[in-house]
Parts: C-alpha cells; structure tokens; sequence
C-alpha cells in the first residue's frame, strides 16, 4: 500500500535496513523502515494522514516515525548522505539518492533495498553485493573509513557476527581494531555507547558478543570500570542455564539486571557509585547492584559457615531483588547453591493462612510492625513450624 501512495505523491519509495536483510534470511522483524526520493517528510504526512497514524517529525534528520494504529511503527525517511565533520562526530546530512542513503549504512548486508512502487515492487536493490555477504554470512563494511566515522558500527559488527553465526571479513576486522587503537572509541557520546550497549544485552548470544568485544580490547576503552575477567565471562555464559531453571521461582526477571550485576561482580563500591552516576539507571537497577556491592561478602559468609534453615536464608537475601538473588546463584559454589535453591523451593510452596487483614482485626496498624509480624510468621512456616490457620494467629497473638 505504501508504494501505490508513493506513486500517487510521484515519489520512489523503497523499504530498507535491517528488514530487507531478515526477509532475505528468512527470519522474522517488525521494523519497518522506508527511504523515500524525494521529500520523506511530506510523504510521511501523506501517510499519517491515510493510516490514522500518529507521526513524530525529526526534521534535522528528515525523518519520521508513523505509529499506526494497530501498533505497527513504520521509520520514513529522506533518501539521503551524510558527512562527519570529525571523527566519531554527529553526521552532517543532506538529501541524496538511494544509492548514496544506502552506501551511507553500517554493512553491506544492511544497505540493500526492495523497491515498493508498482514498477519495481518486490525488486531487490543491492548495489554492494549485500546479498552475497548475506549469503556467505560476512559482515563487512562498504568503505575504509566507515568505523572512523562511527566506531559504534564496531559494536554493531560483532553483534550481528554472533547474531546469525557470522563472521567479519578480515579487512574489515582489520579496520575496526585500527580505529580502536587509535582511541576512536574513547570520542563517543557516552549516551551513544549507552545505547549500543543495551542492544547488546538484548541479544540472545550476548555472552559471545560481550567476550568477543573483550578480545577486541573495547571494554577497558569505554568503561573501565568493568573487569571483565575470564570468571565473568564464565559467569555470563551461565546465566542463560540457570536462567532456564530459577525463573520457575523467581519470575518475573529483569535479564538486563542480572547480565550488569555479572558484569559489575570485580567492582569496588566507589566504581559502583561512578557506573551508576554514569548511566544514571532506574532506582531498581542501581539499589541492587549497591545492595550486592555492599553485602555479598557478608552473605557469602553466611552461607557458606552456617547451614542455614530456609527461614535464615531469608533473612539474609529475602529483601533483595530477584535479579540480586540470581547472581548469588551464579557466583555460589555447589553448596551455597544448594541452600539458596531448598529457600526458593520452601518458598515457593509457601502459603501463608493470614493477612495483614487478620492482624488489623487483632489490632496492629498497617505499618512496620505488621511487616515484621508478617516476616515471622512467614520465617516460622518456612521452616514448616507452623502449619495450619489455627497456628498462624496462636503464634501472632502470642
Ligand atoms: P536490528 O535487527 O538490531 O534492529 P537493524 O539493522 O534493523 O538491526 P537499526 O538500528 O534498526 O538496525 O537500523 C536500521 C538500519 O539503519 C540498519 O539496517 C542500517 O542500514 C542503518 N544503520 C543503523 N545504525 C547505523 C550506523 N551506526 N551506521 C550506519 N548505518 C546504520
């Protein structure tokens, strides 16, 4: 349909990026974005108008983005070329041609287009052989110079190598390793890296990518903070195993949280302190990894000395969030392991006959009083001391 308003506004119009590498392989992706010649603006205004969608104009970009209204997000651009000023810089743009908005782009396997006007619907348009890349499964960029302009594209790279099973082509690597001695990296935006880097997360093989960008000497440049060690990249290769198992007690997770607290586990409470000022994370996130930061050595103690009942377990880790107790897991040896899953396990058949309702009637006012009434109660039945309703409010009253 866009294509046929392409024709009606006499504009080519074109679907480009990431969606047209997917198709080619086969593998679904819902985003959708499209490179008009001519004005991309007026014409994304044409749509929005057409589709009853709500639209957000970037016009330094000459982009727009359509929100339809059955939740489909379409990205309408300017066909156009860009420049850098300096290296690592915001992109100077101007309009252009397909062919130059395409040789523009991060890997030949991203700058092909499929053409959506009626004379050139379904039509592959691959000036720089993307489909072979695609084909032999090569990452490579389309000029000497791509990772000088935006080192970011390094991180991308190696996120699509270990995406699709890839790999990146010698000259290319080559180029990438160039700009990252001559300390490239170091002049992006740290919101920039910020973004790069949550992408990373996101992908299924991040332990891969994350070890991969090690090797390539990467972390140390941007945030050195971050000791990534071989043990933490053990450790994150066995988040997705134990993943599989401890969010049958522990769900809902935030993956993103365990992967940081991981990432953060040869960290000092000074480094903690710059990295959460640095990528100014939620609340969650930065009173978990503080709490971990602050507590682990003790609790590692705990667990280790003691065997503990499932009751002193949770007074130990019960206040933390999820994700803290799954990195506990991760960095526990066979026995501390063991203590915490009996606790998950004690816990998860746990249910308690009274309320906060129950204890208002007995005269408690909703409040820390309560809380902690609730948590002995709730320690007393995991520890299976206290069993039916009846013992519940004998022990509360006493
Ligand atoms: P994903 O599946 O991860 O979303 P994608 O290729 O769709 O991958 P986007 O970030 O949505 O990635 O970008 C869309 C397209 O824009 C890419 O396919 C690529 O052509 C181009 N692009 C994105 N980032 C860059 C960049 N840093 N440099 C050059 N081109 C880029």
């Amino acid at each position: 349909q866009i294509g046929s308003y392409g024709d009606r506004e006499c504009v080519r119009v074109y679907l480009v990026g990431g969606l047209v590498r997917d198709l080619l392989l086969g593998i679904p992706n819902v985003d959708l974005d499209v490179v008009v010649e001519g004005d991309g603006l007026s014409f994304a205004r044409v749509l929005a108008e057409t589709f009853r969608a709500k639209i957000s104009l970037h016009e330094k970009f000459s982009t727009a983005t359509l929100y339809l209204p059955d939740g489909l997000k379409v990205d309408v651009a300017t066909a156009r070329t860009e420049y850098y000023e300096f290296p690592a810089a915001l992109p100077v743009v101007e309009t252009g041609s397909l062919k130059q908005d395409l040789y523009r782009r991060d890997f030949t396997i991203n700058a092909m287009a499929v053409g959506l006007n009626q004379d050139t619907r379904g039509h592959l348009v691959d000036f720089f052989c993307g489909k072979s890349d695609l084909e032999q499964g090569i990452i490579k960029v389309l000029y000497n110079l791509s990772f000088v302009e935006d080192p970011t594209r390094i991180m991308r790279g190696i996120r699509f190598v270990h995406r699709y099973g890839f790999r990146m082509e010698p000259e290319t690597k080559k180029f990438a390793l160039q700009a990252l001695e001559q300390g490239l990296m170091e002049k992006v935006s740290f919101s920039r890296l910020k973004e790069e880097f949550m992408l990373i997360l996101h992908e299924e093989n991040f332990a891969l990518i994350l070890e991969n960008l090690k090797e390539m000497g990467l972390w140390e440049r941007i945030f050195p903070e971050w000791t990534i060690s071989e043990e933490v990249i053990k450790l994150l290769k066995e988040i997705p195993p134990t993943w599989s198992w401890v969010k049958e007690y522990l769900a809902p997770l935030d993956l993103n949280l365990v992967i940081l607290l991981v990432l953060c586990h040869h960290c000092s409470e000074m480094q903690i302190r710059t990295l959460n000022e640095k990528f100014s994370w939620s609340k969650l996130y930065r009173s978990a990894l503080e709490k971990i930061s602050w507590n682990k050595e003790r609790i590692f103690q705990e667990l280790a000395t003691n065997s503990l009942s499932p009751s002193g377990v949770f007074s130990l880790i019960g206040d933390l969030p999820a994700e803290a107790i799954v990195y506990l897991i991760l960095v526990s040896d066979c026995r501390q392991r063991k203590v915490i899953r009996n606790y998950l396990e004690a816990k998860k058949n746990l249910f308690m006959h009274i309320s906060g309702e129950d204890l208002k009637c007995l005269g408690v006012k909703p409040g820390p009083r309560m809380k902690q009434l609730l948590d002995r109660v709730r320690k007393e039945r995991l520890d299976g001391n206290l069993i039916s309703r009846a013992d519940e409010m004998t022990y509360v009253k006493a």
